[in-house]
């Protein structure tokens, strides 16, 4: 056994999503980290689809930016095409998404992670925690080395005792080309509770046998809309050579690359129901649950047996390869059955697949063992972050892995926790919806899971996160300069906006109707960056909206403070669990914000209640 001469801050397990984020968040926050991972050529790397962002994980990539973090730089650094989805909608379901060239995204990543002072990278495969009375204090590796800590972060991802299915072949691995880690066993031997969950990808084609002239071309959208708040971060990588794009001033230019679409026919859903029986999710073969809102191939052709076609998207999987991504066909059917529905949708009838579709079965740590804060319940200085936790996606890992960092960091410096609302941050939904509620499928986040949305907008994230990020030592004075330009400029257009009339119109009043363009303004106004214009625009006109949701923000919490009578008696609330009932007796929490905080009650218990303390005080009130 070698143990390393060095005891870090912070050990992070696992250098994906959530790994790079929480360990670049410690690091660039002042502690000693090292990045620990089971193969140093995969840091970043993207199992599935190289696309970051979409409707609502484009919100939490822009609030990981606005914090300090690298997920929003690198894909502006790395992407070759830009969208922002759902753009005719209204303003809260706005989301920006990006296709990325998968390599350049992953070695830019690794680089930065490289250059970050304070944090070393190190291949090693941890076997086990090293752990004391209760407290974590460091890591062993499959092959006896130790690396004592202050405090570790888990984000191990989908290789927990994972195994891959293609038809009813078998293989133990993470990712199609990789181990699988038995780390799992030594958690439930910890006492963890361990479950399983499964997810799926599509083939990849060889660009060269599809035939691009039967299909739909899908531009990216001009400019093409970044994601960092703080474009002259990206000049850091100009000498770069896995830095694709630029910025000149607020502008990103790309060399945009097009992505595609085609549809399934009839005989491609006949090829799939005639094999059911060789898919291992349909022969009882897998038994971990899959995402419901990302279905296999299988699942849509079952599940929507109306549909006469489904619509398939061919994305480009980088600028140096010819390999494409078939988003809408994730299967674990056999490579035959593969070829025969392939070559059955127009424009892939001669297609080569270059690597096949397969899913993935995996454990996951059941997220209701953790804190808001992300530290485990049953280990003090030991936190989980990323598909461990239950999730699915790069940006719900990421978005995990930067506040697993921030309050590794924070623990450790013996600081209060860092923990963002529900009415601060999508971040804030996404840790309070999987330390309260739990996941019984891979979660992933959507905008109606956020009851605050037209607050949450993915165009004003700097505004609600970058100061606060600043204060913990982790956005840079360049972001924070950033954000007091931005906040000085939309004030001075708004005071201008209120003075200016259009054909004696209030251009207030006008921007609030629906046939308002920007061009119908004066000249003057028509300097504003566009960047710029849609943020003043959602401001003034949902200020109504927005008015009212703050007053309602402002009343639960207001409601939260309230004290909790000493005459409560929890044994008479219908509804209530039993141990909420030993907790909450034990406790006696002053207010509802105390008692929403012990571990295990969860907001339906303290609805339960406040419905029994208002019900008595009513019935008081009637004598
Ligand atoms: P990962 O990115 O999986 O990274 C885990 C890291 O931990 C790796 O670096 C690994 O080497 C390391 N590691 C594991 N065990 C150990 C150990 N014991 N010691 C040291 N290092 C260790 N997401 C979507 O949004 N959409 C999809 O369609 C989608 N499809 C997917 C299909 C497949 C086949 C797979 C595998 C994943 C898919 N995902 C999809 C999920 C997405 O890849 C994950 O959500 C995301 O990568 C999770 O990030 P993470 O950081 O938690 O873990």
């Amino acid at each position: 056994m070698f143990v390393y001469p060095k005891v870090f801050d912070v050990v992070v397990i696992g250098a994906g999503h959530a790994g790079t984020e929480a360990a670049l968040a410690a690091a660039r926050m002042g502690c000693e980290v090292l990045l620990l991972t089971m193969n140093l050529d995969t840091i970043g790397q993207m199992s599935c689809n190289p696309a970051i962002g979409g409707l609502a994980k484009g919100h939490l990539v822009r609030e990981i930016d606005a914090l300090g973090g690298e997920m929003g730089i690198n894909t502006d650094a790395t992407g070759v095409q830009f969208r922002m989805l759902n753009a005719t909608k209204g303003p809260s379901v706005h989301g920006p998404r990006a296709q990325c060239d998968k390599k350049a995204y992953q070695f830019r990543l690794k680089a930065v992670c490289e250059r970050q002072e304070r944090l070393e990278v190190k291949q090693g495969e941890i076997a086990r925690l090293l752990v004391a009375d209760g407290v974590v204090e460091g890591v062993e590796t499959k092959m006896g080395v130790r690396y004592l800590a202050r405090s570790v972060v888990v984000t191990t991802g989908t290789f927990l005792r994972a195994v891959l299915h293609v038809g009813l072949e078998q293989s133990q691995g993470g990712r199609m080309g990789e181990g699988a880690s038995g780390f799992s066993g030594h958690l439930a031997e910890l006492g963890f509770e361990i479950r399983r969950l499964k997810t799926g990808t599509p083939p990849r084609l060889n660009g060269r046998s599809i035939d691009f002239s039967k299909l739909t071309r899908q531009p990216g959208d001009e400019p093409p809309p970044g994601f960092t708040y703080c474009p002259e971060l990206l000049e850091r990588g100009k000498d770069d050579i896995f830095c694709l794009n630029h910025y000149e001033g607020d502008r990103l230019v790309v060399d945009q690359l097009c992505c595609w679409i085609t549809y399934t026919t009839r005989e491609t859903h006949e090829i799939i129901r005639a094999n059911l029986d060789k898919s291992p999710m349909y022969c009882g073969i897998i038994e971990g649950i899959g995402p419901r809102y990302c279905p296999s191939i299988e699942d849509k052709v079952v599940r929507f047996a109306e549909k006469e076609r489904h619509q398939v998207f061919l994305e480009p999987e980088g600028r140096h390869t010819g390999e494409y991504y078939v988003n809408g066909c994730s299967t674990s059917l056999p490579i035959e059955v593969q070829y025969a529905f392939i070559r059955s949708i127009p424009g892939l009838e001669k297609a080569e697949i270059m690597r096949p579709a397969y899913a993935v079965e995996y454990d996951f740590a059941p997220p209701t063992q953790l804190k808001p804060s992300l530290e485990t319940k049953l280990v003090a200085g030991l936190f989980f972050a990323g598909q461990i936790n239950g999730t699915s996606g790069y940006e719900e890992a990421a978005a995990q892995g930067i506040m697993a960092g921030i309050n590794a960091v924070q623990y450790v410096r013996g600081s209060e926790a860092v923990i963002l609302g529900r009415d601060e941050a999508y971040i804030g939904v996404l840790i309070d919806d999987l330390v309260t509620k739990g996941t019984n499928e891979p979660y992933r986040m959507f905008t109606s899971r956020a009851e605050h949305r037209l607050l949450l907008r993915q165009d004003n994230a700097d505004l609600r996160l970058t100061r606060l990020g600043h204060r913990l030592g982790l956005a840079t004075n360049a972001r924070m300069e950033a954000l007091k330009r931005k906040e000085e400029a939309l004030s001075i257009w708004k005071e201008r906006l209120k003075k200016c009339y259009v054909d004696g119109v209030s251009a207030y009043q006008l921007i609030k109707r629906p046939e308002f363009t920007w061009s119908m303004l004066p000249t003057e106004f028509q300097e504003v960056p566009e960047l710029l214009r849609s943020h003043l625009m959602n401001d003034i006109k949902y200020e109504g909206y927005i008015a009212k949701e703050r007053i309602v923000i402002e009343r639960q919490k207001r409601l939260m403070e309230t004290p909790i009578p000493d005459w409560v008696n929890y044994d008479t609330i219908v509804g209530l669990k039993n141990e909420a009932r030993i907790k909450l007796k034990n406790i006696k929490p002053r207010t509802f914000a105390q008692a929403s905080r012990i571990s295990g009650i969860n907001p339906t218990d303290i609805n339960l209640i406040m419905s029994a303390v208002y019900r008595e005080k009513a019935y008081a009130r009637r004598g």
